[in-house]
């Protein structure tokens, strides 16, 4: 009897603790909804300020990254927005939470899922980006998941190779260290941008961001999307972000893409040949907006005719002098938000700025480039 006694008593505590285990899980999954549910309540309601209250201030690339995302969400016809819960971790004072994301822009549906990792921060749950790995060299934090092991590795056998190019093309290194994120694939990478970009790329950057990528198979496809990215980095930051989207592409092109393609890539004749009679001139990138390109030849125009009037420009009056139109972009006020969002004042800065370092003004630059392509 004696024996018995004291086994229900021990029953009755485990069953007691498992309850109040249970009891204790469910009151979290219950505040892991609310806040899921919230999230998604505040993008309906286009609440951007709200909305980076739901963030962790662990990472502020993160916070940066974010306000840009819904800023994109406020200014776009995004329809729709729904998360849902798919699966559910609780571990300690974190959740990790497989979320659905799905939207509809100009009738089409889009749908990603991702893992979402929550932490507790003074008694609520925020928002800690993804659940991503960590990885860390000299000049660079990689951060992955744990399913892209294999890519993260490949990354960072080429990362400090690309940091040392761009230092050697651009004649100067670049400050601090620089958060790498790399997504499962282009569609996720894309929703992490900006739900509205009308094209799914390969790399992306903007400043105090990280710069985002994806799975690719070949090393050598990372050191190229780094050199590019790195390049934005740090003529971006020079310029206070105050760089037309057109010129700061064009940067890109001429200091990493050209340096990495045989030398007939970036010469006038191959660029004439390409696109026939469709080829760029400022007054046409001034207008065009990237991000909502379709036309893969013409998004490709794009860069080239960018990197193209950037060489033009190197070639004409000298790399010092075309540096030097990025340092007085520099010293007006910085210009808070995406290349595209910040464009039309770049460009009258760019206007104000290129009659004092060039002499002439943004038409007879425009000019003596076509005149340049007829010769
Ligand atoms: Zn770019």
């Amino acid at each position: 009897m004696k024996r018995n006694k004291i086994l229900c008593v021990i029953l009755f505590i485990l069953v007691t603790l498992i309850s109040s285990c249970s009891d204790k899980n469910q009151g979290i999954e219950e505040e892991i909804r609310n806040f899921i549910n919230q999230q998604e309540k505040l993008v309906l309601q286009k609440d951007v300020e709200a909305y980076i209250g739901t963030l962790s201030w662990e990472s502020p690339e993160y916070v940066a990254e974010k306000k840009s995302w819904m800023r994109d969400i406020k200014s776009s016809d995004i329809q729709d927005y729904q998360l849902k819960i798919e699966d559910m971790d609780i571990r300690d004072n974190q959740a990790f939470v497989e979320v659905n994301q799905s939207y509809r822009l100009k009738d089409d549906l889009y749908e990603v899922r991702y893992p979402l990792r929550l932490v507790k921060e003074r008694g609520s749950w925020k928002d800690g980006d993804l659940k991503f790995e960590n990885m860390k060299t000299k000049h660079f934090i990689i951060k992955y998941f744990s399913s892209s092991t294999k890519y993260a590795e490949k990354i960072r056998d080429v990362c400090e190779i690309a940091y040392e190019n761009v230092q050697k093309r651009y004649g100067e290194g670049i400050e601090g260290t620089t958060v790498i994120k790399l997504y499962k694939d282009k569609e996720m990478l894309r929703q992490s941008v900006k739900l509205s970009f009308g094209w799914q790329f390969a790399g992306w950057y903007e400043y105090p961001e990280s710069i985002k990528t994806t799975e690719f198979e070949n090393a050598e496809d990372y050191r190229e999307i780094l050199e590019h990215e790195l390049i934005h980095k740090l003529t971006i930051k020079k310029a206070e972000n105050n760089l037309p989207y057109w010129f700061a592409e064009g940067l890109a092109m001429y200091f990493s893409n050209f340096q990495n393609e045989p030398e007939i890539y970036s010469m006038k004749d191959y660029y004439l040949n390409t696109y026939k009679n469709k080829w760029m001139t400022i007054e046409k990138l001034e207008k065009l907006n990237l991000e909502i390109m379709e036309d893969e030849e013409e998004i490709q125009n794009y860069y080239d005719g960018a990197g193209m009037i950037v060489k033009f420009m190197i070639d004409t009056y000298g790399e010092e002098r075309v540096k030097k139109i990025i340092e007085a972009l520099g010293s007006y006020d910085y210009l808070e938000g995406t290349g595209a969002e910040v464009d039309t004042v770049s460009i009258q800065r760019f206007h104000e700025v290129i009659p004092k370092i060039l002499e002439i003004d943004v038409t007879e630059l425009d000019d003596s480039w076509k005149a340049y392509l007829k010769q």
